[in-house]
């Protein structure tokens, strides 16, 4: 039990695919519960479910619940309450991204990546809170991004929700300080992932790239380690802020950047 995560139950929002996907694995292998959440193919996230229960020797459910839906997520947290009887870890990681000018920013989409990106961490923290302060003892990560810390063009929903994100975990931070609760924010560069691969498909197509030197151009336009990150480093993170080690880090956005932020 070094770092104290084995036996916990951890929630990990949006975790059927790239970085909350690499969360999860992480916290199975280091022997916690798992509910894992997010869309996809239901045959194949039981497959590789199924795999890691037999890997790691952990229970791990799965909730399609819609996380930017209060009700959804109410019900999700009473599913994970019942089934384990606390969540230990909250992870907030489910993420949209839509790239377009502010005049043509479509409406609807501003309200979705707000309400998947920002206002669901706000629906998952609130109600996992009391039973951390019952248990005294919580950990809350909420995934924004270096666009949490730093704007880009035509990024306006998403750019505006990880800010947001920052704001939510300083308050949460501040309202829990000194009962072994910690809440912090990770703020990744780019991570290859289905999400990040909008945005070379599109730097592909406006500059006439192919696919490889797109991602070239996007990762070096920001990041001097010319690297994408990878969703193991940023599960690898996760787990430490988890530690002991950790325990008097909270309501700190953390850049894993490759330097980005050093500009
Ligand atoms: P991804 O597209 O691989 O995964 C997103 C996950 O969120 C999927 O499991 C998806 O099913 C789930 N999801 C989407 N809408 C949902 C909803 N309404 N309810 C429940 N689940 C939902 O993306 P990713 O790159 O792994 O992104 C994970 C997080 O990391 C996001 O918050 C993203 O903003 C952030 N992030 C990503 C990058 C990057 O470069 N990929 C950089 C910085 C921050």
């Amino acid at each position: 039990m070094a770092n104290g995560i084995k036996g916990k139950v951890a929630l990990v929002t949006g975790s059927t695919s790239g970085i909350g996907r690499a969360i999860a694995r992480a916290f199975a292998a280091e022997g916690a519960n798992l509910v894992i959440n997010g869309f996809g193919d239901y045959d194949v996230i039981d497959a590789w479910r199924d795999d890691w229960k037999a890997a790691y020797g952990v229970d791990i459910t799965y909730s399609a619940a819609d996380v930017s839906k209060p009700a959804e997520v109410a019900s999700l947290i009473a599913a994970a309450e019942a089934k384990f009887g606390s969540v230990d870890i909250l992870v907030n990681n489910a993420g949209i991204q839509r790239v377009a000018p502010l005049e043509s920013f479509p409406l609807d989409k501003w309200d979705s990546i707000l309400g998947v990106n920002l206002s669901a961490a706000f629906y998952a923290t609130r109600l996992v809170l009391p039973g951390m302060r019952e248990r005294k003892w919580g950990r809350i990560i909420n995934i924004s991004s270096m666009h949490g810390l730093v704007a880009s063009p035509h990024r306006a929903a998403y750019v505006a929700a990880k800010h947001g994100v920052v704001g939510l975990t300083r308050v949460t931070a501040l309202e829990t300080a000194g009962m072994a609760i910690t809440c912090n924010a990770i703020c990744p560069g780019w991570v290859l992932t289905p999400l990040s691969k909008k945005s070379v498909d599109a730097l592909a197509f406006e500059q006439k790239l192919s696919i490889e030197d797109a991602k070239r151009a996007l990762v070096g336009a920001k990041m001097p380690s010319k690297q994408f990150v990878t969703p193991e480093q940023i599960a690898g993170l996760t787990v430490f802020l988890c530690s002991a080690a950790a325990d008097s880090i909270t309501g700190v956005p953390v850049p894993v950047d490759g330097g980005w932020s050093a500009w």
